[in-house]
């Protein structure tokens, strides 16, 4: 048996590798690079902007790694640990990098698992079992999973993000641990590579042999010898997260680790955040699919109330009970405001509760189960609070509250200002007796510093999330530590744990020896000394930890300071501050921001990682193809905000918003504006890219294909007069090519095809100004450059629909002539032309103005296009026209959809003639960002017959012009490829209707389909 060694060793090696690395020379990392370019086929990235991308997680802590690697097999992990052994350079797991207390910063080497390893290595059904690699991401486990009819039941909020190594790494904890445990329950195996590069192969005690049984010893050991600490200082609770599981020998959980008592060696690894072992991979326990859920919503009067019924409802459970989760007021009314969430929390309140308690029973029978929801209405009545309970059986109702309640804290990020919730006393857990005074009690030690708590989560076990708005940059650290030391006073009072689900990291690891006392705290360094007795593996996390608020490890310090910038677009909206207790914002453009607000708006990333998700919306395709940190979202906006913070060494500060490190960054950015409407904190990235064009371009020059694009709708009355002559380029072999080679339009490609008859020169029975301003049914309808020049007939069948259906169409143009017809700007602001675009977007206000504020319907047909009225022409200083106008820019779908609901369109169904064809319909990009593809949904469903069927797609890829460029034409195809253009091809006989230009090009150069707008649909189907 190995004896302990002397705690002052570890620690003072610990000190010292730490802070050599912290110094690392330049010479150490460009032999680190130089090794691992050699020695593996992984990715070394080593630049300044993937450094700084890797540099934060979902914390408020930010530490530049000496460098990121992404190692394609789990043998490339053991050659760069060798590598790193021999330079001394520290490792620094990661997964999603979600983690909450800065547990995947440092200053060591990063290496990211999340990309490569994740493979599914065994499914033992029988058994109910699964071995994994640490990379793969928990929802796409359980979506393989469902098949067998299994799932993993850990089910974290980030499960689209969170990796099962970092799940492990964290011993993260599911909405519905009352049920299934946390992490650590559910861990049968881990396989993991030592600092000395051996392989740690811990699971049950009894089978162990060889080094697992010796380090079974020595814990044992360890352990025993602190038996009365353990008793003494360790918390009963479920939910304690912090430190390592010391306790796996004499259990002081609430819910002992194993079912039959055993002690599991893999449990040791389980919460040590990466200073253990590096994860090969995990044998997981599988439970099976709970069958029927139903929900019962509690609406409270009080908080107070809410939180003293958790203990009174787990009572009633008898193993069905799988969930009692709280959402306060705060959060309702955020969730209110959120146009995707407001009708599902609707349905879910009775008045105007301060709090309600979402009570989950799972079983094999709803009948079952529908009389447990009785019981909680008894219950409920038992308590003073009858009528408090909205009955949720039906599956779609409650997995819809269950999202709300899983954005729950992202929600709760979209403030705007310097002042943002932080997490750092969020998941304190106390005995379920003690919730409803500890909550009190805390609420007033906000009260004390100035802020205030927005509380959710999970009553069940006594862990409540909890963030007050503090500002990092001023006095936020001071207040950090005072409030954290008062609540870390009423934790213990209530004898609770400090740390209950989100782990140690940089910002509860000093707090482990105040919650373990010195001895255990010995042992845990010890442990560490055993496995990892060289310190590589993530030094001074969990041993030795730095001051929770050294401000010198923060993303925002006092120090941080913004670059002078003079922005193209309008960020005021940004440029504001808040405060804390009523969480009301400043006027726009009074926040201070140097950047005029373009800095905030980077800023308001919290890093949550949602934006690395592939199976929801549309945020965000180009992750989605290349799996890269530097093309998600959180990717781009750390990006910028390092540039504009002046942090990329070796770069002028002046010249970091322009230099090929953003360019870079934010090339495969397709604009689709799925960050607008998916990313909690609102961060709209395609907004960014144009500002960022305009600096560039302006800077480094527009290029020949550049200006083609921009100045299309310039040239497009000229140039179709030219048809023939310039479709030629399709048509005589070698054109394509030599356009690849000049100008960069993929040769792989055929381009749009001009027409000699475009809709303005074809003759229309339209109406003027003055007839449309007095019409009864008046509707102004724009037509885009592209639907005129290029595919006039959809503008002519939306206008023979709206006829058709008795209004008044005037075609919208300039209001001084000038042979040029109107253009929205879209084909500037995406070639960066910011100047450009908004001298046509005067145009266009001049134009509509008028109509708009007469209240009549301006209605376009090309998402991208129409949508900028209603989006960029906001932020372009055109003033209050421009606000009324979009407030009447109605897609021909939304308008003739809002026309139906008020019965103005009976005219138009009677004429319309019964379909048979299935029709599938894709949503654009911008469609969906502004929720509009549920009204083309409705306006196709006018049709007799019609059965449309929504293609869960995000970007098709094309966007605009980026999918025709050859730089980009791969990543195009590949983003078409993710569900698309296999959707399309799987209904061969199917009408596809898809209203965006390029989205239909996307279509027909991928799958060889002919996709229509919804107006030809619509326009074939009347009667003649
Ligand atoms: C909005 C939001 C909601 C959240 N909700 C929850 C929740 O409901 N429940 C919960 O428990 N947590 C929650 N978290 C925290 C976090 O998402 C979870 O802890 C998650 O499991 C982390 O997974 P990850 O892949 O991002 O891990 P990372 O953050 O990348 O890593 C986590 C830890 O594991 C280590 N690690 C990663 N890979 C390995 C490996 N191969 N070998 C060894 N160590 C490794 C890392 O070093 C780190 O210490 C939430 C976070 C956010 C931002
Ligand atoms: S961009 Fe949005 S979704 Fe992505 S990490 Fe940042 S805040 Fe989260
Ligand atoms: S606009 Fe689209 S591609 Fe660009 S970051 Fe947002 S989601 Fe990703």
């Amino acid at each position: 048996m190995n004896a302990p060694l002397p705690l002052k060793v570890t620690r003072d090696v610990a000190a010292r590798a730490y802070d050599d690395v912290a110094k690392i020379s330049n010479e150490v990392a460009g032999k680190l690079a130089a090794r691992l370019a050699e020695e593996t086929e992984g990715e070394v990235l080593f630049s300044n902007a993937d450094k700084g991308r890797y540099a934060t997680d979902a914390s408020i802590y930010q530490v530049m790694p000496v460098g990121v690697f992404v190692p394609r097999t789990s043998d490339e992990v053991k050659t760069a640990l060798a590598i790193c052994r021999d330079l001394n350079v520290p490792i620094v797991a990661r997964g999603g990098g979600t983690s909450q207390c800065g547990q995947t910063v440092g200053v060591g080497l990063v290496i990211d698992h999340a990309k490569y390893l994740r493979n599914i290595l065994n499914v033992d059904v029988e058994q109910r079992s699964a071995e994994v690699e640490p990379g793969i991401v928990l929802d796409h486990l359980n979506a393989a999973l469902k098949k067998h009819g299994l799932w993993f039941p850990v089910d974290v909020s980030t499960s689209a993000q969170a990796t099962l190594g970092g799940m492990a790494g964290n011993n993260s904890c599911g909405s519905r641990s009352i049920a299934y445990g946390n992490m650590v329950h559910n861990v049968l195996g881990i396989r993991a590579w030592r600092s000395d590069g051996g392989l740690l192969e811990l699971g049950r005690l009894d089978a162990a042999s060889g080094e697992a049984r010796a380090l079974g010893s020595y814990v044992k050991t360890l352990s025993d010898a602190l038996l009365p600490e353990l008793v003494a200082h360790w918390p009963k609770v479920m939910r304690r997260v912090a430190g390592y599981n010391l306790d796996i020998f004499n259990n002081q959980s609430e819910k002992p680790y194993t079912q039959d008592g055993s002690v599991n060696l893999a449990h040791l690894l389980v919460g040590s955040e990466g200073t253990l072992g590096l994860t090969k991979s995990l044998q997981l326990r599988l439970a099976e699919l709970p069958r029927n859920k139903v929900l019962g919503v509690v609406n409270f009067p009080t908080f107070y109330k809410a939180m003293d019924a958790a203990q009174h409802i787990v009572k009633i459970g008898d193993g069905t009970l799988t969930a009692v989760e709280l959402v306060d007021r705060t959060m309702i009314e955020l969730s209110l405001q959120n146009p995707v969430f407001a009708a599902t929390v609707r349905s879910a309140l009775i008045g105007q509760p301060e709090a309600i308690l979402l009570v989950e029973f799972s079983g094999a029978s709803k009948t079952e189960l529908i009389a447990k929801i009785k019981q909680l209405v008894e219950l409920m009545g038992e308590l003073g609070l009858p009528g408090s309970v909205v009955e949720m059986i039906d599956d779609a109702a409650q997995k819809n509250l269950w999202e709300v309640r899983k954005a729950g804290l992202n929600i709760m990020m979209s403030l705007k200002g310097d002042g943002k919730p932080v997490s750092f006393i969020e998941d304190c857990a106390v005995p379920l007796e003690h919730l409803a005074e500890y909550t009190s009690a805390l609420t007033e030690v906000f009260t004390k510093h100035g802020s205030k708590g927005t509380w959710y989560a999970h009553a069940s076990v006594g862990t409540l999330h909890v963030r007050p708005i503090l500002d990092m940059r001023r006095e936020g650290a001071a207040k950090m530590r005072a409030i954290a030391e008062e609540a870390s006073a009423l934790v213990r009072h209530y004898k609770g744990a400090y740390s209950g689900e989100h782990g140690d990291g940089l910002c509860r690891g000093e707090w482990i020896e105040w919650q373990f006392g010195p001895k255990i705290t010995q042992a845990f360094a010890q442990i560490k000394n055993h496995l990892d007795p060289l310190n590589l593996l993530s030094p001074r996390r969990m041993i030795d930890p730095p001051k929770m608020d050294d401000t010198t490890l923060m993303r925002f310090p006092p120090s941080y300071q913004v670059i002078a910038i003079k922005t193209a677009l309008d960020w005021s909206a940004w440029n504001v501050q808040n405060n804390p207790v009523t969480e009301q914002t400043s006027a726009p453009g009074s926040g201070g921001d140097p950047a005029n607000g373009f800095a905030k708006a980077a800023e308001m990333c919290n890093n949550n990682g949602l934006c690395r998700q592939f199976d929801a919306g549309t945020m965000c395709p180009s992750y989605r193809v290349t799996r890269d940190e530097k093309h998600t979202t959180r990717g781009r906006a750390n990006t910028l905000r390092l540039a504009l913070s002046g942090q990329f060494q070796g770069i002028k500060a002046q010249d970091a918003l322009t230099s090929e490190a953003v360019k870079d960054a934010l090339d495969l950015c397709v604009g689709c504006k799925g960050c607008k409407r998916d990313c909690p904190t609102g961060v709209d990235m395609a907004k960014m890219k144009v500002e960022f064009l305009h600096h560039y371009k302006s800077k480094h020059g527009y290029t020949f294909k550049d200006k083609l694009i921009a100045y299309l709708p310039d040239y497009a009355p000229w140039a179709s007069r030219f048809a023939p002559l310039l479709n030629l380029r399709d048509k005589l072999p070698g054109l394509a090519f030599l356009s690849e080679k000049l100008i960069g339009l993929s040769a792989r490609r055929t381009l749009p095809q001009w027409k000699r008859n475009t809709f303005f020169n074809t003759p229309h029975d339209t109406a003027t100004r003055g007839e449309v301003l007095a019409a009864s049914k008046p509707v102004v309808l724009f037509v885009d450059t592209f639907n005129a020049y290029f595919e006039s007939e959809n503008a002519s069948a939306a206008l023979k629909v709206l006829q058709a259906a008795g209004y008044t169409v005037h075609i919208a143009s300039k209001a001084q002539p000038d042979g040029k017809s109107l253009c929205c700007g879209r084909t500037y602001l995406a070639s960066g032309m910011v100047d450009e675009a908004k001298a046509k977007a005067r145009e266009m206000v001049d134009a509509l103005a008028p109509f708009a504020e007469k209240g009549i319907a301006i209605v376009g047909l090309e998402p991208s296009c129409l949508l900028t009225l209603r989006d960029e022409m906001l932020v372009m200083g055109l003033g209050d026209a421009a606000k009324t106008i979009s407030e009447h820019a109605l897609l021909l779908e939304e308008f003739l959809a809002r026309e139906a609901t008020s019965g103005k369109l009976d005219a138009l169904k009677a004429a319309l003639k019964p379909i048979t064809q299935p029709i599938l319909l894709h949503g654009h990009c911008h469609q969906k960002a502004f929720g509009a593809v549920s009204p083309i949904m409705d306006v196709l469903k006018l049709i007799p017959g019609a059965q449309p069927e929504l293609i869960e797609s995000s970007c098709c890829g094309m966007a605009g012009s980026f999918g025709y460029e050859a730089s980009h034409y791969e990543v195009s195809m590949q983003m078409a490829e993710l569900s698309l253009l296999p959707a399309v091809r799987q209904q061969p006989d199917a009408v596809v209707v898809a209203d965006g230009t390029s989205c239909r090009h996307q279509i027909k150069d991928g799958a060889q389909r002919e996709a229509i707008h919804v107006a030809v649909l619509l326009a074939r189907q009347l009667r003649e």
